[in-house]
């Protein structure tokens, strides 16, 4: 099943997207839980953390070095969290992987 983020990537749902490379999109959370609260995620559908697999890994880290870009572009270098939440059980609602960056500065 195609997930909503997915959905987003192909434009068949809007959103406000921030920033995009060729396989991670980064996307407004539109329940935002913070003042900026953004979604990391790669194009790549990958359920959960505990189905990364070992070809996922310059994928994961791509995500790590769109964070540090995204932060230094909004001016929050020093004041963001990242998360991710994994499983039903771990608060993951959509089963699409990605990276919460949230901050209220
Ligand atoms: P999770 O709980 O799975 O870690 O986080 C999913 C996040 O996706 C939630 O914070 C939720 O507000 C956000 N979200 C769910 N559906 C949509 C959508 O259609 N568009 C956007 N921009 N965010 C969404």
């Amino acid at each position: 099943m195609t997930s909503i983020f997915t959905k987003i990537i192909n434009r068949e749902i809007p959103s406000e997207i921030v920033y995009e490379t060729n396989d991670i999109i980064v996307i407004k959370d539109i329940n935002p839980k913070a003042k900026i609260h953004l979604l990391i995620i790669p194009k790549k559908e990958i359920e959960t953390i505990d189905h990364l697999e070992e070809d996922d890994r310059d994928l994961i880290a791509n995500m790590f070095f769109v964070a540090k870009k995204v932060s230094s572009d909004l001016w929050i270098t020093w004041w963001y969290k990242l998360h991710f939440n994994v499983w039903k059980a771990g608060w993951q609602e959509v089963m699409h992987l990605h990276l919460h960056l949230l901050s209220n500065m």
